[in-house]
């Protein structure tokens, strides 16, 4: 079984854009909104930031309390929208309790929108003329190519309909010739869909709740779930016990699908950046 490791499909891919980048001549700016203190979402921000770092970019961290006001969140994402040193930037989600997540994102300039969420952009993406590509579903695509995974012709299955997640991978696997089934919490019989297929994109958001049983041998399996265990560590929507000799390939957790997020990130920013001048 082959570890699709995102690390490594990171490094090469953070290479070509820092040559990039060096190239343009001037440094893509990337900012990140964060609203409250959830220490998960801090931990991903700090992340986004060092990547930045390492490509050459510079990073624009805007904090405003959980209790923030609506009105101030405004301003504080016009002020994005209005600062010609940021090309892209995203508001880290999720927001605190109370926000209205639609109407926050409707703020965002789609021009810079790093993560690719505003209705305009959803709508260029699903046309098939992209803007910005949704960031897990794109670095899940290049990990499955960077090891010559074959996409074309191939049953896929999606576990998982999100805007974020689930929906875009469906569109984005399509694009590569995949035959795509998008299976649901709503789905009857989940392993008889799976058990069909030759790539399975997991993204259910619940801790190791499938397993080898579900994949029949030879299966390429991407696992977007993260979790933090009790006590230490992380895990992901794929228990991984039995799966090494029965898969062709998995993604780990942590070290999979994580950085890769972060490093199509990157390459939205750098494509706004472009964009814009
Ligand atoms: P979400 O909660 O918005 O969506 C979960 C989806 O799973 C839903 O569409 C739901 O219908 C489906 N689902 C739930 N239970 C199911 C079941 N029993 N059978 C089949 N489908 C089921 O979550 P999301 O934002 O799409 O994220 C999914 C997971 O991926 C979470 O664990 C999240 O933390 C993780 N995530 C990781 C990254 C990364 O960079 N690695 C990025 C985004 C999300």
């Amino acid at each position: 079984m082959i570890r699709i490791d995102g690390k490594e499909v990171s490094k090469a891919i953070r290479e070509k854009i820092k040559s990039e980048v060096a190239e343009l001549g001037f440094s893509p700016g990337l900012g990140v909104v964060l609203v409250g203190d959830d220490p998960a979402s801090q931990v991903y921000v700090r992340n986004k930031f060092k990547a930045c770092e390492t490509v050459g970019m510079t990073s624009f961290e805007t904090k405003l309390p959980a209790d923030v006001s609506p009105a101030d969140l405004k301003k504080a994402i016009e002020d994005l929208n209005n600062n010609p040193e940021v090309h892209g930037f995203l508001v880290q989600l999720p927001l605190p309790k109370g926000f209205d997540t639609d109407e926050v994102l409707s703020w965002v300039d789609p021009k810079k929108d790093a993560d690719g969420l505003t209705i305009e952009n959803i709508g260029l993406f699903h046309a098939g003329q992209p803007r910005s590509i949704p960031c897990t579903p794109h670095g899940v695509i290049k990990m499955i190519k960077h090891y010559d995974f074959a996409i074309e012709g191939k049953n896929a299955v999606v576990i998982g309909r999100s805007q974020i997640v689930g929906w875009p991978m469906a569109r984005l696997l399509m694009n590569e010739n995949a035959t795509v089934t998008v299976c649901h919490s709503r789905t009857q019989d989940l392993k008889s869909f799976t058990k069909q297929a030759d790539i399975v994109v997991v993204a259910a958001g619940k801790p190791e709740f499938v397993d080898q049983s579900f994949f029949k041998e030879d299966t390429v399996v991407l696992d977007v779930g993260i979790h933090r265990k009790e006590g230490n560590g992380l895990v992901g929507d794929v228990k991984t016990e039995g799966c090494e000799g029965h898969l062709a390939g998995l993604s780990p957790v942590p070290g999979g699908v994580g950085p890769m997020t972060i490093t199509m990130l990157l390459e939205n920013t750098l494509r706004l950046a472009r964009a814009s001048h």
